[in-house]
């Protein structure tokens, strides 16, 4: 028997013979389906992002395994190198020590031991979510296999070109202490000033002004440039200037980056500060005088300036220009500046000497993937976002000027300088037999992420699990990490291992509050799905976050939407409480009247419908469907229209039956979105041995239904709208609850009459009505409200309901009320400029206003007509 109230709190008991049973596992046989998990960090916190991308992807895995297919998910945790570090950091510099002070193995272990008390939360966290991935596969991405992965495709890729060393400008950030790659770099809106700056010829009289938003990086001014095709400088192209505060004598220089449109056509050129200026400096030969330090402050090459902050050094900067005579004016203006996505310090350009990944060979193979349909993106859409950013791909910069993640495998000679890229520890220089010491650096924790559907899976071994279940079936995950992570996997997989490392890229959207806004700690409007799960039942909150998606799209996570989630496992338990109460017995003859063939055929076709949903990764239409059927359908039809029945001895094992075999099939659907409740039903229901997780999907070909269930299905499709009009009436009249309505019904098709005739006590009961079905031709009552449906029209004399005198002024001052809400509402609606200016969303929330009272004037009328008749 099944408890009187759904409790949620016994989900872990139920996640615990899932585990027991190894209901994970794949099972070897048939269809392989295969999915890599994108690993959380690994001493990170579940937040509502992966709430939804753990559900999705636990819904299809779910779904692929009912219908028999061999799984894998395979799960696992991402070692977060500058998020880890971070944190570790904090901690070690509240304790008023420093990293460099404390040596980089005693600072490993500090992270190792963090990382080893922090990692089983996010683990037992999925778990409480009901994620079920194969867990005796997990993986970490600094564990020994992809260690070893991580070496081999580096040293490949260096072997054949592709990775290189240089010295070259990078986004440099001084909070982290590291460079960042171009997506790691978020580009904001800020006031700022642009200073025109004289720089005067060395020889004779005149000069150049130039224009800077920075002029405190001038200290490392090489060149001023201008365009080669512009009049006005093209006779001091290659003559000299001298710096206004150095003294330094630099050229003028033809370069086609110049914008003669931009300020005065002329720009300074800071090679070691700014990406224009790097390549300018690059074809000109320039000088890089680097001014801007590591630590953000300016270095010894910046003279008199040297120690100051960035914004000291401008301060004073401007302040010498202008006793110099050479700042001709300050002009405010609006511009872009970059700061660290992490931390939020100012970007700093620095040229430095980091390794890099050439990116163009590899992007050109990822994008005709795409384009070719190998790789196929959820929604389309974004298939352009995709393959546009990689047709406009820059080199990656590899390295990171931190401790944890993965050492480059490069070892530099002191003796001759030359440097060695080996999968291990060489003991010697190999040029000149000197000692070698290893690269500082590690690698951007992206990069082993880009290996991760195959290193997971044991590459560069070619093991048993690689073959099977790669190249893996889906790939789920945002949006917002389809460049840093989804494009690099494309990249990596197709030139280490000639596949697509995925068939297809299923993106699903932020999820967002209620008022749109993206959650966030600073806006104090982020939901803890741990909080939402621990009051309301993980099969709340996944029902709430799958069925909110529409792909690609953000979702808003309301709070009646888990309410709604949390009320749909209420109302299958309710359900199945009632199925049980009649003790079904599963070897009884189903019934099969009209009624029963129409349940079975709508059920059919919610299985279709939900099928083909998830087999094109619909999973919010699919859960949609599934609590139609099983909330209306299923709940609010069949089981009334059963009730009836069960009360006579002679039908009651036959609607048992049918109440079970439908019920088992409905938490089947069910299953991949709330699998807790279905799962504790299915425990209690007479014939279901085994569990559900591992049990199979339903057939939707099961009723090919004979000519009589076609009648069936629409002769009860009719009679359930016949209801609903009759409930309409009811509502519309303003009737009681439990007052009985007198519905009069005529039917133009004499077999729909006497079906409705002899259906006549079933009508009553969910119409609450008494009613009369008449033949075509007869008079409809008088003074009666009205519906149609195509051959059939349903009335309700309103006669003897209400007072006919009270009504009508009641339903005269509405009538007026509405009016004049109308007229106003037009009004809006013809504002000057209105419909061209607004937002389109508040045009169409307007229009829908002016609609909806349109509609109600319409009923009202109606409702006067009828009253006035009487
Ligand atoms: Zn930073
Ligand atoms: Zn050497």
């Amino acid at each position: 028997m099944l408890e009187p109230r759904y409790d949620p709190a016994s989900e872990q008991e139920i996640y615990r013979l899932w585990e027991d049973a190894g209901a994970f596992a794949p099972s070897g046989e048939g269809e392989v389906r295969s999915i890599s998990m994108p690993p959380p960090n690994v001493t990170g916190v579940l937040h509502i992002g992966h709430a939804l991308d753990i559900s999705m992807q636990d819904a299809l895995v779910r779904y692929w395994r009912l219908r028999g297919r061999d799984t894998l998910w395979l799960p696992g945790t991402d070692h977060a190198g500058i998020a880890t570090q971070a944190k570790v950091e904090e901690a070690v510099v509240k304790e008023g020590k420093d990293r460099r002070a404390m040596g980089r193995e005693a600072f490993l272990e500090r992270v190792y031991a963090f990382k080893e008390s922090s990692q089983g939360t996010i683990l037992s966290q999925l778990r409480a979510l009901g994620a079920l991935p194969d867990w005796q596969r997990e993986r970490f991405t600094l564990d020994e296999g992809l260690s070893l992965a991580v070496r081999t495709a580096f040293v490949r890729l260096y072997d054949e070109g592709l990775i290189y060393r240089g010295d070259y400008l990078v986004n440099w950030c001084p909070g982290c202490r590291t460079a960042i790659s171009d997506i790691e770099v978020e580009y904001v809106e800020r006031e700022g000033a642009l200073y025109h700056l004289h720089y005067p010829l060395e020889e004779g009289e005149g000069g150049i002004e130039v224009a800077t938003t920075r002029p405190e990086t001038m200290l490392g001014d090489t060149a001023v440039a201008v365009h080669p095709d512009d009049d006005r400088y093209r006779h001091l192209v290659g003559r000299m200037l001298r710096h206004p505060l150095t003294g330094r004598v630099i050229p003028i220089v033809a370069d086609a980056a110049a914008d003669p449109e931009f300020g005065t056509g002329a720009v300074k050129v800071t090679p070691a500060h700014d990406p224009a200026d790097f390549e300018i400096g690059r074809r000109h030969g320039l000088a890089s005088i680097r001014v801007v330090g590591e630590d953000a402050r300016m270095t010894e090459a910046a003279g008199r300036f040297a120690g100051l902050t960035r914004d000291e050094a401008r301060t004073q900067v401007v302040q010498a220009l202008e006793e110099e005579g050479v700042l001709r004016r300050i002009e405010p203006i609006r511009h872009s500046v970059g700061s660290c996505e992490r931390c939020g310090t100012l970007i700093e350009p620095l040229v430095s000497r980091q390794w890099f990944l050439r990116m163009k060979p590899l992007a050109e193979p990822a994008a005709e993937a795409a384009r070719d349909g190998r790789l196929a993106v959820w929604p389309e859409r974004m298939r352009k976002v995709y393959t546009d950013w990689l047709d406009n791909i820059r080199d990656w910069c590899l390295s990171r000027q931190l401790w944890w993640g993965h050492r480059i495998p490069a070892w530099h000679c002191r003796a001759c300088g030359g440097t060695v890229v080996a999968l291990e520890a060489p003991r010697d220089c190999p040029a000149c037999g000197g000692p070698l010491q290893q690269d500082e650096d590690v690698l951007d924790t992206w990069f082993s992420s880009s290996l991760w559907p195959f290193s997971t899976l044991g590459w560069p071994e070619r093991t048993a699990d690689l073959e099977r279940y790669y190249p893996t079936t889906a790939l789920v995950t945002g949006y917002d990490i389809l460049f840093f992570w989804v494009a690099r996997m494309v990249m990596m997989g197709m030139h280490l291992t000639d596949e697509v490392p995925f068939r297809h890229v299923v993106l699903h959207g932020l999820v967002r509050d209620q008022k749109g806004r993206k959650m966030s700690k600073s806006l104090g409007n982020g939901v803890d799905p741990m909080e939402v799960i621990g009051q309301y039942g993980a099969d709340a909150l996944r029902f709430a976050l799958l069925t909110g998606t529409t792909p690609g799209q953000d979702i808003r996570l309301n709070p009646e939407r888990v309410l709604e989630g949390r009320n749909f496992a209420n109302k299958l338990w309710n359900a199945a409480r009632f199925v049980l109460a009649q003790s079904p017995d599963p070897a009884a003859e189903p019934a099969a009247t009209d009624v029963d063939l129409w349940l079975l055929r709508r059920r059919d076709d919610a299985v279709a419908a939900i099928t083909d949903a998830l087999e094109r990764f619909e999973l919010g239409e699919a859960g949609r469907i599934a609590y139609e059927f099983v909330w209306g359908t299923y709940c609010d039809w069949y089981l009334e229209l059963a009730k009836p029945r069960l009360q006579d001895p002679a039908q009651a094992p036959g609607v048992g039956r049918v109440l079970l075999d439908v019920l088992r099939d409905a938490l089947r659907m069910v299953h991949p979105f709330q699998p807790f409740v279905t799962e504790a039903i299915w425990r209690q229901l007479p014939g279901c041995a085994g569990l559900l997780a591992t049990d199979r999907w339903p057939d939707a070909a099961q009723g090919d239904a004979p000519a009589a269930a076609q009648d069936a299905v629409l002769r009860v499709d009719r009679f359930t709208e016949a209801v609903r009009l009759a409930r309409n009436l009811r509502t519309e009249l303003g009737m009681r609850p439990g007052q009985s309505a007198p519905i009069w019904v005529r039917a133009e098709d004499p077999a729909e009459a006497r079906w409705l005739f002899d259906h006549r006590d079933l009508f009553d009961r969910l119409a609450q009505a008494t009613l009369t079905v008449a033949e075509a031709g007869a008079q409809a009552p008088r003074g009666a409200l009205s519906a149609r449906l195509a051959g059939l029209e349903v009335y309700l004399p309103a006669a003897g309901l209400v007072d006919p005198a009270a009504e009508i002024q009641r339903v005269g001052e509405e009538l007026a009320r509405l009016r004049e809400e109308i007229a106003a509402q037009e009004q809006r609606l013809a504002r000057p400029h209105f419909r061209e200016r607004a937002p389109e969303a508040v045009v169409r929330k307007e229009e829908e206003r002016r609609a909806e009272l349109g509609d109600r004037l319409a009923r009202a009328e109606r409702r006067l007509g009828a009253l006035s008749e009487l």
